[in-house]
């Protein structure tokens, strides 16, 4: 049986994207390629926050009680290895155990699974089948892989998914990472692994922006994406883990997708549950 490294398991209301506002179990995996340490800095600096929350590592017994940042990637502790003790690895029929207790019926009925990270589709490909696979997970029929999408499929993932899409949905949330996040372009920006996603699901971009720099860049990388051969639609979302910053350029990120024809991904988890973990 395979495991996965889980670092939360929850159910909310998905607050991002083409699924905003339905009823949502998130199934976040722990490791990503990426640090994200840009977002919500002036250009070229990094923060510094989750290394003052590292600090204190030995106040938190658990991952709920971890401090939430204002700066930097908001899920810092799905990857940041001083952190990982906090995400236990478990068999994928403990993570399904889970899930049903999640959720309200005790069964899959409208909800839609989120597998999410950290990011997701690093190193933990060969696991999704056996989890999708599981009895109690028949019933499911719609699931999001919200990724940086930089990760190409395995050809065995692939083919799985492609047989799994058959009688349901499969889509990809690209959060494709601009250089407001701090990454590099070459790394970040990946069209022929985005275009190979789009074969297999429903495939868009969601772009997180704050400046107009930011929306320069993401233009810069839409052109990017289309001349590769994508086709799917583009999503720019409010920077801010946090309500405070989320509030100051919501608005204004609103404006930016009406100005160019693209659509505009609230973060509804933020002024709904204020971010906080498990939400
Ligand atoms: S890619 Fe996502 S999870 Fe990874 S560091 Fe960046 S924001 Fe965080």
């Amino acid at each position: 049986m395979s495991k996965l490294k889980i670092a939360e398991l929850f159910y909310s209301i998905q607050g991002e994207g083409r699924y905003m506002g339905v009823p949502s179990v998130f199934l976040r995996t722990f490791g990503c390629n990426f640090t994200c340490g840009g977002f919500g800095m002036p250009r070229g600096e990094m923060s510094m926050e989750r290394d003052a929350i590292a600090e204190r590592m030995v106040e938190f017994r658990d991952y709920n009680e971890l401090p939430l940042v204002s700066t930097g990637c908001d899920s810092y502790a799905s990857w940041d290895p001083r952190f990982k003790d906090l995400s236990p690895m478990l068999e994928t029929d403990a993570i399904v155990d889970r899930i049903m207790q999640i959720l309200p019926h005790r069964r899959w009925e409208d909800e839609h699974l989120v597998i999410t990270g950290g990011e997701p589709l690093l190193g933990w490909q060969r696991a999704y089948p056996d989890l999708l696979d599981h009895d109690s997970m028949h019933r499911l029929k719609e699931i999001t892989f919200e990724t940086n999408g930089t990760q190409p499929l395995s050809p065995e993932f692939k083919e799985y998914l492609l047989r799994w899409r058959a009688q349901r949905e499969i889509t990809f949330s690209v959060s494709a990472k601009l250089p407001g996040s701090g990454e590099q372009w070459s790394e970040a920006i990946c069209p022929e692994v985005v275009c190979e996603y789009e074969q297999v699901g429903y495939t868009y971009l969601k772009l997180v922006v704050a400046t107009e720099q930011d929306l320069t860049d993401a233009e810069q990388a839409v052109l990017e994406y289309r001349t590769a051969g994508f086709t799917g639609p583009v999503y720019v979302m409010p920077v801010g883990g946090v309500e405070r910053v989320y509030t100051l350029n919501n608005r204004a990120v609103a404006e930016m997708a009406m100005r160019k024809g693209w659509r505009y991904s609230d973060r509804l988890q933020v002024p709904l549950f204020k971010n906080e973990w498990g939400t």
